[in-house]
């Protein structure tokens, strides 16, 4: 399927590795220009390679090394692309913990993260997507939104914000053109799951491999989701046949989340 999206721009946040990769390379398949990013800019040369190398012909891939999560890094990535058709935000989660561990400055910088600067960067671009007609914007956040998990009251707090945020703002820009919908992933087989896995190993006094196998079971098609997957999903959301699906929060997990809506 022709997904109508080739020759269109998008900012890809996060993307050097995992999720945010996997999106940028189902968007680069479909013609789409990216610019990537990451902080570590050997990982991002390496995303480079990886994502001109699957994209479809013509397509210019940008690297922007820089953090997300600060105005500097922000103001990079715009002046890499003032005016993209996408933006895809997305940067890393929060850590796990016990909320009486957690001062304001654990609180604010979750917030910054996971809510502020995806906010700082659909301001800076949703009205020229409207002034276009055209526009896509698709935030990973976490299934942790829809169930949320207690360890990462950092993570369900923030983004939580950020899902309420945009669902109000989803409806203001509905007949412009411009869709915003989140994507909400349940446990993906990205560089992040060994931390996760050692995490729930050392929390419940399994080894890594019996915790591993224990969260793989509690998933009903019994694996974890391939990062492409997630990515390919994305491109749907980012395609012309996409235009009527807006103010969505998607859970890709496996079917984890046991309820029926
Ligand atoms: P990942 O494989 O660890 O990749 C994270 C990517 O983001 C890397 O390219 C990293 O590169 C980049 N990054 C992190 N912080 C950044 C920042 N401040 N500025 C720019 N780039 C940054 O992680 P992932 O599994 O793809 O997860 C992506 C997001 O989805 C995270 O917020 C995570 O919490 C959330 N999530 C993931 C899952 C899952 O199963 N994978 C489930 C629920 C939620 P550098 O480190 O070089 O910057």
């Amino acid at each position: 399927m022709d997904l109508g999206i080739q020759g269109k721009t998008a900012i890809v946040c996060a993307s050097s590795k995992g999720l945010g990769k996997a999106c940028a390379i189902s968007l680069a398949q479909e013609g789409v220009n990216v610019i990537l990013n990451g902080r570590t800019a050997s990982t991002l040369d390496q995303a480079v390679e990886e994502v001109r190398n699957q994209a479809a012909s013509g397509v210019t891939v940008t690297p922007v090394a820089a953090d997300v999560t600060t105005k500097e890094g922000r103001d990079l990535l715009l002046q890499a692309c003032p005016d993209p058709d996408i933006l895809v935000n997305n940067a890393g989660g929060p850590p796990p913990g016990n909320f009486r561990d957690w001062d304001e400055k654990e609180w604010l910088s979750a917030l910054n993260a996971n809510m502020l600067s995806p906010i700082s960067l659909i301001k800076a671009t949703v009205d020229n997507m409207c002034d276009k007609g055209f526009g896509r914007i698709v935030n990973i956040t976490s299934a942790a939104v829809k169930a949320p998990i207690p360890v990462l009251g950092l993570s369900n707090g923030a983004r939580t914000g950020l899902t309420g945020f945009v669902s109000g703002l989803a409806r203001e820009v509905a007949n412009k053109g411009v869709t915003v919908n989140n994507m909400l992933p349940g446990i993906f087989a990205t560089d992040r799951l060994p931390g996760l896995m050692n995490y729930i190993a050392e929390s419940t006094g399994k080894s890594v491999e019996e915790a591993t196998e224990m969260r793989r079971n509690l998933i009903p098609v019994k694996r974890f989701g391939d990062p492409m997957e997630f990515g390919q999903y994305c491109a749907y959301l980012c395609s012309v046949q996409a235009g009527y699906v807006t103010a969505q929060n998607v859970v890709l997990d496996g079917g984890a989340f046991p309820g029926t809506l």
